[in-house]
């Protein structure tokens, strides 16, 4: 058995753990694969594993892995993303991880308006305040999630957050919680129609505790692909 193979049992294993700890359905849980920075070949064999959406981090690398594997995926932009990179992503991508600047959703607007389609798209939420990550405050996610209902071709499903690098994923539960929280009190202030219904929450080292915390979406590199090596 191929070790991606391997991986994705056990990931599949660990999901369905978390699922039966806090008494929620498997299929409540969208699994996405992480695959930037590793091979197209690595990318089909998580294919014939079952594996239909796949995360990227890059534009450039997701014009180049879409433009090689041509069959029907699902493909997300999970990275920090450039204002004049938006251009290639209607069409190309499901949905956008990581909106956290109004320059940026305006831009996103008049990309799919151009397009003629709606982009679903989350907000990126600094949930620790770290120095080093991008996203909005919790503070300020309620006030620009109500500036982005202006945008027509612009539909916000959720949030997402990056939680901090750690041993231990028990360190990460509040901010999981938090961002459950925060989407929760949100949503009671929109109309039915704006509901948000997804959170993207959770890594290789942390995504049990993000799945018993609420994720309706995980995003796993190295658990499936195994570590990545930046220097090639
Ligand atoms: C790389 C990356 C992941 C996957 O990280 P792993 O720890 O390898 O699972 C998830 N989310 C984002 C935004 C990433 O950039």
């Amino acid at each position: 058995m191929s070790i991606i193979r391997e991986n994705l049992q056990t990931v599949e294993k660990n999901i369905q753990a978390a699922c039966d700890r806090a008494g929620r359905q498997r299929d409540s849980i969208t699994l996405i694969a992480v695959s930037k920075t590793k091979p197209v070949s690595d990318i089909r064999e998580a294919i014939t594993c079952g594996c239909r959406v796949f995360g990227e981090n890059k534009v450039q690398e997701l014009r180049e892995k879409t433009a090689e594997i041509t069959e029907p995926l699902h493909w997300h932009m999970i990275g920090h993303l450039q204002v004049n990179k938006v251009k290639y992503l209607p069409g190309m991508v499901d949905l956008i991880h990581s909106v956290d600047n109004g320059k940026l959703a305006e831009e996103i607007e008049k990309q799919a308006a151009k397009h003629d389609l709606i982009m679903d798209v989350l907000c990126e939420v600094n949930m620790a305040g770290e120095d080093t990550k991008f996203g909005l405050s919790p503070e300020d996610t309620p006030g620009f999630v109500k500036s982005l209902s202006s945008l027509p071709h612009l539909r916000v499903r959720g949030l997402m957050t990056i939680a901090p690098y750690t041993e231990d994923a028990e360190t990460n539960r509040p901010y999981f919680k938090g961002l459950r929280e925060l989407l929760h009190s949100i949503n009671a202030t929109l109309a039915q129609e704006k509901q948000m219904d997804i959170l993207s929450m959770g890594m290789t080292g942390d995504y049990m505790v993000a799945i018993e915390e609420g994720a309706t979406m995980i995003r796993v590199g190295t658990g499936i692909f195994g570590e990545r090596n930046y220097a090639i």
